[in-house]
């Protein structure tokens, strides 16, 4: 075992896995407290749930689809104040105040889609993309390889993928967790989620604003990425499939999968579908959760954090990734740099 001293080195450093909101939040929290940090991610783009995707058709139709997170509100101070830099520099914008009935609560979205987000917090960070982290050790301090043959050290590793994803990367590496800690974290599931990506030939029937949740047994939500004005060149249209759909057709064809996503969501369609991408989501929403909002095992310079340690939205993910970088700097993991 080794005392704070001893792990309290100069130039001391952070290697953060995973560049959706979590990890980007908690990088920021780092640097901005001038900690080294660098982030690692296996997505070709960063932002993991905070997905965009633009599709063309022809010369003068591109649908950009917000496929992963749809919108988000706000329920805490910590998460407003970051929220008001987003509305400052243009990152976000208020979509509307509700869905079907207006309730007066902002309900916010990326100006360009929700990868926007990610894009704005990354531009200033370390960020390595096409970056897949495929084994760790530690021995006073970590050693990170990846699939492309690369190699990081840092003092301080903070894993943010979805829960099942980093035990099962901690396993690969024969890193041993405190037997409680890891029967809690394998308590943690998520549903999962079918999206498809449909772009119409002409506007859709959704109403105003362009959001609409589902009651239905296939379809748990639709949105219209035109009205909401990230896709000005293209009827863009997101369907998220029922947790239960999802399982129950996740390996279907994509064709089959279509087939029955636009009979359920007929009625909202109302125009031909000219194109069509199918997105799987297996680690979409957590459904049961860790009971703190990160782990921080001092012993082993080792954090976790992610929106199921908090609540299953961006706002859960960014107070996880607050909460992860204050323990890095309050249990003084790592000293700052400048
Ligand atoms: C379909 C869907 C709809 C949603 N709708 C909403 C909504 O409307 N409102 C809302 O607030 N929230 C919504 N959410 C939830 C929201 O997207 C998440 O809570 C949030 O984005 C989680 O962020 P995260 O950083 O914790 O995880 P993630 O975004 O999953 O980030 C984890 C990152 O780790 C990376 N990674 C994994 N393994 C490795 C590895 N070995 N090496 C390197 N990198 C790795 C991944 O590529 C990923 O980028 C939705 C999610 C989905 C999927």
């Amino acid at each position: 075992m080794f005392n704070r001293s001893d792990r309290l080195r100069k130039n001391s450093s952070c290697i953060v896995v995973g560049g959706g909101i979590t990890g980007l939040i908690t990088a920021t929290v780092l640097q901005r407290r001038g900690i080294k940090v660098t982030v690692l991610d296996k997505g070709k783009g960063i932002g993991g749930r905070l997905a965009t995707r633009r599709v063309r058709q022809g010369e003068s139709i591109e649908g950009v689809f917000d496929y992963g997170t749809q919108y988000f509100s706000v329920e805490q101070l910590q998460f407003q104040t970051w929220v008001n830099e987003w509305l400052q520099q243009g990152v976000v914008k208020q979509w509307c105040q509700g869905f079907g009935q207006a309730d007066g609560k902002p309900r916010y979205c990326g100006v360009n889609g929700t990868r926007g987000i990610a894009k704005y917090l990354a531009q200033n960070l370390d960020v390595h993309t096409s970056t897949r982290v495929v084994k760790v050790s530690y021995d006073n301090q970590w050693l990170v390889e990846t699939e492309n043959q690369q190699q990081y050290q840092g003092d301080v590793l903070v894993m943010t993928p979805p829960v099942p994803q980093s035990l099962a990367l901690l396993d690969a590496s024969k890193i041993v967790l405190p037997t409680k800690v890891r029967s809690s974290l394998e308590q943690v599931s998520y549903h999962s989620c079918i999206a498809v990506l449909a772009l119409l030939a002409q506007p859709s029937n959704i109403p105003a604003p362009g959001g609409i949740a589902c009651e239905d047994l296939a379809l748990v939500w639709l949105a219209d990425n035109y009205q909401k004005g990230i896709s000005p060149q293209g009827h863009a249209i997101t369907l998220h499939a029922t947790p239960k759909f999802s399982e129950t057709h996740w390996d279907s064809d994509d064709a089959e999968i279509a087939e029955q996503l636009f009979a359920a969501a007929s009625g909202y369609l109302g125009s031909p579908v000219i194109k069509y991408q199918i997105h799987r989501w297996r680690y979409s929403l957590p459904k049961t959760f860790y009971s703190q909002p990160c782990l921080t095992l001092s012993e082993l310079s080792l954090v976790m954090a992610g929106d199921a340690f908090v609540a299953p939205k961006i706002e859960g993910a960014v107070l996880s990734g607050i909460a992860a970088g204050e323990s890095i700097i309050n249990q003084q993991l790592v000293e700052k740099n400048y």
